[in-house]
Parts: C-alpha cells; sequence; structure tokens
C-alpha cells in the first residue's frame, strides 16, 4: 500500500489524506471539493496557513509578500512557472502578509519576499529575496523531500 500525505486544503482549511500514487491524479477537498494541487499558485490566509504549516507533509512553499512591494511582484511570475515546474510533487501557495499582518510577526518575517518551507509540520528552511523560477525549484528540490 501506497503511503498516505497529509494535505490541507488550501482554500477550506481540512485536512485530507491522499494516498502518493494517487497525488498526480488531481485528488479534490472532501469537505469543499476544491483541487487539492492544481500545480497553480493558490492565496491563503492566516488560519489555513497554521493549519497546513502544522499538519502538511507534502512540501509547501509559502510566498509571503505585499502589494506594495516590487520585487514581490516581479518574483510572483516565476513562483508561479516554479509551481507548474513541481508539478505533483509539492505545492505552492501565498500569503499577502499586508491582509494577515500578524503572521509576518509570528514567522519572524523580516523583510518581503520571503519564502518558507514546510514540511511534516514544521519549517525545514527559508529564504529572502526575489529569484528566478529555477532557484525556486532548486531550493524545494534540495531542502524537501519532493514526491514522486
Ligand atoms: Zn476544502
Amino acid at each position: 500500500m501506497a503511503a498516505a500525505h497529509k494535505l490541507t486544503c488550501l482554500e477550506c482549511g481540512a485536512v485530507n489524506r491522499v494516498p502518493e500514487d494517487k497525488l498526480g491524479a488531481g485528488p479534490k477537498c472532501g469537505t469543499c471539493g476544491t483541487r487539492l494541487n492544481d500545480h497553480k499558485v493558490r492565496e491563503m490566509d492566516a488560519n489555513v496557513l497554521a493549519k497546513a504549516a502544522k499538519n502538511d507533509s507534502l512540501p509547501l512553499l509559502v510566498d509571503f509578500w505585499a502589494p506594495w512591494c516590487g520585487p514581490c511582484r516581479q518574483m510572483a511570475p516565476e513562483f508561479a512557472k516554479a509551481a507548474q515546474a513541481l508539478g505533483a510533487g509539492a505545492r505552492l501557495a501565498k500569503i499577502n502578509t499586508e491582509d494577515h499582518p500578524k503572521v509576518s510577526a509570528k514567522n519572524n518575517i523580516r523583510g518581503i519576499p520571503t519564502m518558507i518551507l514546510y514540511q511534516n509540520g514544521r519549517e525545514i528552511a527559508r529564504q529572502s529575496g526575489a529569484v528566478p523560477a529555477s532557484a525556486i525549484e532548486g531550493f524545494v528540490r534540495q531542502k524537501a523531500k519532493v514526491a514522486g
């Protein structure tokens, strides 16, 4: 039997279990029906972030950004490309630190953009500054256990 991964739905926050061999089959949230990984960057809120950071076994890379931050806006298309490249093996999400000001203090964010990589219920790595898609993908593959 294949190992199961825990994935928090980035839309409603429900924790789903997905067998590793089904990760690529477009699994959906059992609660709200949203696709758990459509290889796109999903905007998350502070509650979902807290849940996903604590529960997810699939690598989750979160971009802490804000609309007024030029480098953040420059990196957004690169972040989206990296999400496509990593496919079902990891998930990429972003959180707007202007809409959710408490997450910056809680996560000790000193400057944006900052990316934090979570796996198995904890932070495993972080990196600050805007970087190209290849570097974002490389960061995840090097630091986390990407599925598949
Ligand atoms: Zn859901």
